[in-house]
């Protein structure tokens, strides 16, 4: 066994904002619920941002207009997403799983990579530790968890979604690539639709016919991201599970020195700010998907709004277009403006590095 060989779990909670929800109101277990927009009697606008596994039975998804999930599931209960909630129910998780790890990586608010190489040398004695780290999640916070478990991160995250919900998947730990060989090339952590588009127009539908390609095309099409591409698919990836804390959410705050009435001016401040913030989430390699503002009035009257976007991002336009929206509300106010913040969060880290497979296709 090479000294390189790593075993390593990556743990995704089930339906976790779902999850979170039903156990402060237990008494909507086994029933469709849906974190998101108001529905509005079927008139609302936004989008869903989760949902139960019962609600996905009436053809609900994530990233679904609000308005259609109404006329699918009526009868479900709807709830407006609560970050506060979910961002202490992860951290308290989170905790209990760093104690599981060697190395420790939060890949997302829901998603963790431990490396457990020190504890579980082979398959058999990691699935039996992935047992005792379900068995955690579930007495103490009262959640189920979906474990991958491979010789490295990629192949283990592409397996915790192999069988989900309360599902355990193990890659052989030399057969990698045979492990992924059948699988829909979608199934690759960073490669999001467009891409996917993209190889299906050029007949590769599967991992095994992307293992058919020399390493030379992929560099050509993905650059710098075929390399690692090219790792992952053929159970070469190998790059480790980073102890790096990652922030739950980032803000910029702007005060000025007086009052401001002209709201041209708090717009471009508030602008500025999500510049600011956007350097520092694209060089730290992350993701956002929600996004909002702070606002303060003379006289110490703060507000806060936010938004939820369909999908993670790393663009900055999404952003922006956000807070603009958002600022609308306060403008008609015609308040002297003492302080304008920005924040994005439910951050994620993107996959492959610095950028997303998808933000270099098309
Ligand atoms: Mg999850």
């Amino acid at each position: 066994m090479s000294s390189e060989r790593r075993t390593v779990l990556h743990v995704d909670l089930d339906a976790f904002y779902v999850s979170a929800e039903v156990r402060e109101r237990p008494e909507l277990k086994g029933s469709p619920v849906v974190v998101g927009a108001d529905p509005e009697g079927g008139k609302g606008r936004g989008v869903v941002v989760a949902c139960s596994y019962e609600a996905r039975k009436f053809g609900l998804r994530s990233g679904m207009p609000i308005s259609q999930a109404f006329k699918l599931c009526p009868q479900a209960t709807y709830m407006p997403p609560n970050w506060g909630l979910y961002e202490r129910v992860s951290e308290q998780v989170m905790a209990t799983l760093k104690g599981f790890a060697d190395r420790f990586e939060q890949g997302s608010i829901d998603e963790a990579y431990l490396d457990v190489t020190s504890k579980a040398g082979d398959e058999g004695t990691a699935t039996a530790y992935a047992l005792q780290v379900k068995k955690a999640v579930r007495e103490k916070h009262g959640l189920s968890c979906s474990i991958g478990i491979g010789p490295n991160k990629s192949s283990a995250k592409i397996a915790s979604d192999r069988n989900k919900p309360d599902g355990m998947t193990v890659v052989p730990f030399s057969g990698v690539a045979g492990f992924l060989a059948p699988l829909p090339v979608g199934v690759v952590p960073g490669i999001g639709p467009k891409t996917r588009d993209f190889l299906n127009e050029k007949g590769i539908a599967t991992i095994s016919q992307l293992q058919e390609l020399e390493g030379k095309q992929l560099l050509t099409w993905f650059g710098k991201n075929g390399v690692w591409l090219w790792g992952v698919i053929h159970g070469q990836e190998n790059v480790e599970v980073r102890q790096q804390e990652m922030p739950k959410s980032l803000s910029v705050e702007r005060t000025f020195k007086d009052d401001v009435k002209d709201f041209r001016q708090v717009r471009g401040e508030a602008a500025d700010g999500a510049s600011e913030l956007m350097r520092r989430l694209k060089s730290a390699g992350y993701s956002y998907k929600v996004a909002g503002i702070k606002i303060r009035f003379r006289g110490f009257e703060t507000h806060t709004r936010e938004r939820t976007l369909v999908s993670h991002t790393d663009s900055e336009c999404p952003l922006l277009e956000t807070i603009e929206r958002l600022l609308d509300e306060f403008e008609t106010w015609g308040k002297p403006v003492r302080l304008i913040g920005v924040r994005v969060a439910d951050i994620q880290r993107s996959e492959s590095g610095p950028s997303k497979l998808d933000s270099w296709v098309g």
